[in-house]
């Protein structure tokens, strides 16, 4: 089912959802159903896969280095096919410019409409670990806009190559992200918004943020969203500070803010078990203020770890 019509299902109800990591290559699927296990009881719709850009590895070959290219944690539609069987929900896979020629992305995207994937979430992908800026992979898209366009089109029965005249075509509801912060490289907000516009006027039919730890963050986004003519639900994506470090990484990757209150409550904290239990207190009061507020989903960014994310579900749901 489309994420769209779970909302309307809901009729104004907020719904729980979460996003996982796929394990790093060679690790047992086990370990990702024993953190999805404790957070069934609070019927997430769906849940969202992650996809991991590439990266450079080094091999030693008798002293040279030689330099392959390969994905550490692969392995995202299958593990949305396994999550959807095993517990009959549905999953969205994210699906990138970044890594993948236009091709792969159709031929991907064929997969997850034979495995009964309804939704997927389009996005441009991060640079990878030894770029500064995004660099477009040779035979891909340069923006998530593309993307969205390239997933419409094969709605539509538009593939790459082909018209093709069918009554199987796929009818995938496409999410895309917006930054509540701007996106690190958007040169203003204003010029953030209307790329999102772009990509909902192109067939984006919802939003999820980036995380955020100050909800009057998302509120004046939605505003400024809303007043720009985006019309279609705008998901809040958020996260538990579960360690001393994310003072410093969280604000350094994604550009956001942190508030003061938050960073005295950390800095009081003599070790990460306590710091743990300021992020719960901290997402809790952020989830019950945005559920009160109406919104459709709260969705958690999971990172793979279910204890906290079961912590604040308790106090919100
Ligand atoms: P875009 O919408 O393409 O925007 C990228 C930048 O380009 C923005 O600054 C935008 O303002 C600007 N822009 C857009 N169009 C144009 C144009 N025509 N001309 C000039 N500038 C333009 N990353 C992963 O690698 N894997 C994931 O699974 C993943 N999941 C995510 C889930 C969510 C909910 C969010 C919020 C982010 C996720 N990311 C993921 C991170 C995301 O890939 C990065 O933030 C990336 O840098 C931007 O992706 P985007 O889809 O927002 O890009």
């Amino acid at each position: 089912m489309k994420i769209t019509e779970h909302i309307e299902k809901a009729k104004g109800k907020t719904l729980f959802s979460f996003e996982i990591i796929p394990p790093m290559k060679g690790r047992n699927i086990q370990e990702l159903y024993d953190n999805i296990d404790p957070l069934m009881e609070f019927n997430p719709p769906f849940i969202d896969v992650t996809t991991s850009r590439e990266e450079y590895v080094y091999i030693d070959r008798d002293g040279l280095l030689d330099k392959k290219l390969t994905r550490m944690r692969p392995g995202t539609v299958g593990i949305c096919a396994s999550i959807k069987h095993k517990y009959d929900i549905d999953t969205v896979p994210h699906v990138l410019c970044g890594g993948f020629t236009r091709e792969e992305t159709e031929y991907l995207l064929i997969d997850c409409h034979y495995l009964g994937i309804d939704n997927v979430m389009a996005l441009r992908g991060d640079a990878m670990r030894e770029e500064k800026y995004f660099e477009p992979t040779k035979g891909g898209h340069v923006y998530a806009l593309d993307l969205v366009k390239q997933i419409r089109d094969l709605n539509r029965g538009k593939y790459l190559h082909d018209v093709i005249e069918t009554d199987d075509c796929a009818h995938f509801c496409i999410g895309v992200a917006g930054y509540p912060e701007k996106h690190l490289e958007a040169p203003s907000l204003k010029s953030d918004l209307i790329r999102l516009k772009e990509k909902v006027d192109a067939g984006a039919e919802y939003v999820v943020t980036q995380m955020f730890f100050d909800n009057q963050k998302y509120f004046d986004f939605v505003t400024a969203a809303r007043s720009m003519g985006i019309e279609v639900p705008i998901i809040p994506g958020i996260k538990p500070i579960a360690v001393k470090r994310h003072l410093q990484l969280l604000p350094q990757v994604f550009r956001i803010d942190l508030p003061q209150d938050l960073i005295d409550a950390v800095d009081a904290c003599t070790n990460n078990k306590q710091v743990r239990q300021v992020g719960i207190e901290w997402c809790a009061a952020q989830s019950n203020e945005l559920k009160a507020a109406g919104v459709p989903v709260l969705h958690y960014y999971s990172m793979g770890k279910s204890d906290n994310i079961k912590a604040i579900a308790e106090q919100v749901f």
